[in-house]
């Protein structure tokens, strides 16, 4: 192929240039593979591209003049292994095929592209992780709002929804889309996100607009306007939806029956969860960036494709309905109970596939044999777990059964007609039985006795001639042949007509032979044409039940998901958790779902119970715990490692579980629905977006302020780390009092530091209590006791962790010297007003700490007391300069020591000014 790509109609062009240039244009910002014979072959940028990509050379071919055109291209056959590299690098790729046999082409082969794959929409097999949810979302902004529309073209889920742009960040995290569809004039509107999972799409503005998407809708819905589907207010939802639509249709050349809906993504129903908080809690992912580690992997127990994906979007969508998640706890409940069920019931899903893609995959006609196989499988399993769930006590249970169709006739009709094992590819033949057409069979027949005429002619012909090694063989450019080495050529009988010689053989047919292979060729080609007919009416009378599959499909992964947390839940030992209107958050012995696995042998994990109750309602049931009794907040202190983060995460996972339905790892659980959880956990910075460590936890902090209810879950993991001890200290301190205070934001707090003055708390503000990680301190060396208690503790122990951690012995010695100089020497700081409290805590020096007992006792006499501020700080009194901040390194040189002893000796008062220069000059003698 000469140069391809110049405007079309050069006078210079090939007409097969032209018809490449052509193809391209329609396909702007997307990879074309153009399919020539058995290759894909990519050109210019697409090349340099695909090359470097697929790690794949790049070749020049020469267009005549002095111009090369750079080429990359690789065998068909290899395209299930290209593709995807392709993908993941965040290309869309366009597939042109030649829809044409080039046999019987008149001129140019006819090639178009009969499919668009992009990060979102991968509708191959093999292409799709079965497991995951794979939207293309489009977003359009408009002053404060913004319009989602997300549509999984795998399953045809279609929902759009209209929210604050304040909460795009939380909403597209919780989505997690795989591409993002974004107006390009509007792509410096979207929020920087580190990590974000999706690929950015630019696209044309035009396809957001409400009229162009609109029409879009109702061509698609065939309807004449959308207020059916309850959304036709939304008109910068609709605005994205129809471009999703769109987008996602034009990939798939406009066929999309699976996409039977469009539906409102109603978040009112739902907890909102941040997307530090998703991180944080490690619901989706652990550590590593897999789902090592997460909680999916040790709640995932289920059997279904569709089962995997709905657990998934459950646990980013936590319910905040009383009875909806009563009826999930029902249903688990259940299934816990009844173990004979339970097993029953998962041994039968094992054997469902994933009904959801399959029949997306039937009405879209783009199912396989294979795939039909599997659909036909499926179906049989759906009467079984109908059956195991008819008539159940359990309302969730037994409406799961009511509401499966069997689609038993669709199932028959497979079975009746496709083979069991199915070829991949319908052209290889042989997927439809024998006995279905009258007409195959008597194909098969024929061309079956060509062959076996051939390989009769091979016997009988090395009798013939004497040729023990002669062969008959079958390529595609020669048809059969007869093969003779040369060791034997003067044997070859007259009648042999010579064809293609070879480096030891030579070649032959026969006019005999030649018939034979029209015969097999005409009948093999006939008979694979009428398989792909008879394939199509399968799959087209089977497809009209696509829907009632759809609708199984959904049913099927609920079953899944709740049989998969009863199964957990009898596993790990979990408890049926009381969800209430409370705002009671009472866990006794509670434990974290991952740590407690990971532990290794022969550490036991340790159980705590953690108790808020700030209406003060727990008296009543009589089960109130050891901690936090009519609390607010708790503040948890303790050493570094005791567990104080593995507290906080395992509290708020537990309502986490609970929210979306599950048991809970505690004895006892009662949680008073919670509408929000926030995490403001450790540091991390996101450069990305101008952002340093402190500003981003600053940032979260702010948030948290701004959006907490009564009603939320806050998890604080250390505030004010980020900056000087003061300036933290007084941030943190302020915070938890405006946690208390303020009204409408009175969350139910934990919150845990290395603050020790925060100990103070507990005797100031009525709902604040203090609780500590034990640990035990024992020839030197500090035990982990894990254990929480009520109190706060008095020291943190971090240099006995970097001992542990392997810093160097001198290293550690030179840093206990410094700590107990500044022990000595911090000083609280004394107020300087008129006792309306003016400036945040001082450090202070373990010497004069009560014993931490004395701060639970509520004696309210804590060690501190003098020093502290008596009410909140007001704007006057932040103005006012803090107290120097803790020179670490400056105060135990004894240069430092002595200039700051002579100053202190100083009486200004008493000094004449020629005194005051002699001294001047004294003080800089000392600093030399
Ligand atoms: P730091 O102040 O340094 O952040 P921390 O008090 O937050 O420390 P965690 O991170 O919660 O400490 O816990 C440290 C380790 O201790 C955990 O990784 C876990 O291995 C272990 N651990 C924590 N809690 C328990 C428990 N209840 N039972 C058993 N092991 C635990």
């Amino acid at each position: 192929m000469a140069r391809p790509r110049q405007a079309a109609g050069k006078p210079t062009e090939t007409p097969l240039q032209r018809q490449y240039a052509k193809i391209k244009e329609r396909h702007p910002g997307a990879l074309l593979l153009f399919r020539m014979g058995d290759f894909y072959e990519t050109f210019d940028e697409d090349a340099v591209t695909t090359a470097r990509v697929l790690g794949i050379t790049l070749t020049k071919r020469s267009n005549g003049g002095a111009n090369e055109t750079p080429l990359a291209g690789f065998p068909h056959h290899s395209l299930d292994q290209h593709l995807p590299k392709l993908v993941a690098a965040g290309h869309r790729v366009a597939i042109c095929e030649q829809l044409e046999d080039p046999k019987f082409a008149r001129g140019i082969v006819k090639r178009d592209v009969v499919e668009v794959i992009t990060p979102g929409v991968l509708l191959r097999e093999g292409m799709l992780a079965p497991g995951r949810t794979a939207y293309v979302c489009a977003v359009r902004i408009e002053g404060d709002r913004a319009g989602l529309g997300f549509l999984d073209a795998s399953t045809g889920e279609f929902q759009m929804a209209e929210i604050a742009l304040s909460r795009l960040d939380d909403t597209l995290l919780a989505l997690a889309p795989a591409e993002l569809l974004v107006d390009k004039r509007q792509r410096e509107l979207l929020p920087v996100m580190r990590g974000a999972p999706w690929v950015v799409s630019p696209v044309e503005d035009w396809s957001f607009g409400y009229d162009f998407a609109y029409e879009v809708l109702l061509r698609h819905f065939k309807t004449k306007s959308m207020k059916g589907f309850g959304v036709d207010e939304m008109r910068l939802g609709l605005r994205a939806a129809g471009a999703v639509l769109h987008y996602v249709s034009e990939t798939q050349r406009g066929s999309l029956p699976h996409v039977r809906r469009l539906t409102r993504y109603a978040s009112e129903d739902h907890m909102a969860l941040d997307p530090q908080t998703k991180r944080n809690l490690e619901l989706i992912a652990g550590g590593s960036g897999t789902e090592e580690g997460s909680l999916v992997g040790i709640l995932d127990h289920t059997r279904t494709p569709m089962g995997a994906r709905l657990l998934r979007k459950w646990l980013v969508r936590p319910l905040c309905r009383l009875d909806a998640i009563d009826k999930r706890l029902d249903a688990v409940d259940a299934l816990a109970r009844e173990s004979r069920l339970r097993e029953a019931l998962r041994a039968e899903l094992q054997h469902v596939g994933d009904l959801e893609r399959l029949a997306a995959r039937l009405v879209s006609g783009r199912a396989s044999p294979r795939d039909l196989v599997a659909l036909g499988r499926t179906l049989r399993q759906i009467p079984r777990v109908k059956a195991l769930l008819e008539g159940h006590g359990c309302d969730t249970l037994r409406r799961v059964a009511d509401g499966l169709r069997l689609c038993a006739d669709a199932a028959e009709r497979i079975e009746r007609t496709l083979v069991d094992e199915p070829p991949a590819n319908l052209n290889d033949g042989g997927a439809i039985r024998d006995g279905v057409s009258a007409d195959l069979d008597a194909l098969r027949t024929l061309a079956r006795g060509g062959k076996e005429w051939v390989a009769k002619l091979q016997a009988d012909e090395a009798t013939r001639t004497g040729i023990p090694s002669l062969k008959v063989g079958y390529n595609r450019v020669f048809g059969y042949y007869i093969e003779i080495t040369h060791l034997h050529r003067d044997r070859v009988p007259g009648d042999y007509i010579r064809k293609q010689t070879l480096v030891g053989a030579e070649r032959y047919v026969t006019p005999a032979l030649k018939e034979q292979e029209e015969t097999i060729l005409t009948a093999d080609e006939k008979a694979t044409r009428l398989e792909q007919d008879l394939f199509a009416t399968l799959r087209m009378t089977i497809a009209e039940d696509g829907g009632e599959m759809a609708h199984d499909a959904q049913r099927l992964a609920l079953a899944d998901v709740l049989a998969s947390l009863a199964e957990a839940a009898v596993r790990n030992d979990y408890v049926r958790p009381t969800v209430d209107d409370s705002r009671v958050l009472h866990l006794v012995e509670a434990r974290h779902p991952v740590v407690e696995q990971a532990l290794p042998p022969g550490e036991p994990f340790i159980p705590n119970t953690v108790t808020l109750d700030p209406d003060g309602v727990l008296d009543d049931d009589g089960d109130t715990g050891e901690v936090g009794q009519g609390a607010q907040m708790l503040v948890i202190t303790g050493p570094n490692m005791a567990g104080k983060s593995v507290v906080l995460r395992q509290t708020g996972l537990a309502v986490l579980l609970a929210h979306i339905g599950s048991f809970v790892p505690a004895r006892h659980a009662r949680i008073g629905l919670v509408d929000r959880i926030f995490t403001r956990v450790g540091a991390s910075d996101n450069l990305a977006a101008g952002e340093s460590t402190f500003l981003v936890e600053m940032h979260e902090a702010a948030n948290i302020l701004h959006n907490a209810t009564d009603r939320s879950l806050i998890l604080l993991d250390e505030v004010g780390r980020g900056t000087s001890t003061y300036d933290g200290l007084s941030i943190a301190w302020a915070l938890a009092e405006h946690l208390h205070e303020t009204p409408g934001v009175a969350a139910r707090t934990l919150f845990a530091t290395h603050y020790h003055e925060l100990n103070a708390l507990e005797a100031r503000l009525s709902r604040v209590r203090n609780a500590r990680v034990q640990v035990e301190e024992h020839e030197g060396r500090v035990i982990f006791l894990r254990r929480l208690v009520a109190g706060g503790a008095d020291h943190s122990y971090g240099i006995e962790v970097a001992r542990m951690a392997g810093l160097p012995p001198t290293l550690i010695d030179r840093a206990r010297a410094i700590l107990a100089h500044l022990e000595a020497h911090a000083a609280p700081v004394e107020e300087t007003g008129d006792g309306a409290g003016t400036a945040p805590p001082a450090p202070r020096p373990r010497a004069v700490d009560a014993p931490s007992g004395a701060v639970s006792s509520g004696d309210g006499a804590p060690a501190v007391a003098p020093s502290m501020p008596t009410a909140r700080p007001t704007a006057a009194a932040a103005a006012t300069a803090p107290p120097p901040q803790l020179g670490l390194f400056a105060a135990p040189d004894p240069a430092l020591e002595r200039l700051r002893d002579a100053v202190a000796a100083l009486d200004p008062e008493r000094l004449t000014p020629i005194e005051a220069l002699l001294k001047i000059a004294e003080l800089r003698r000392l600093l030399r």
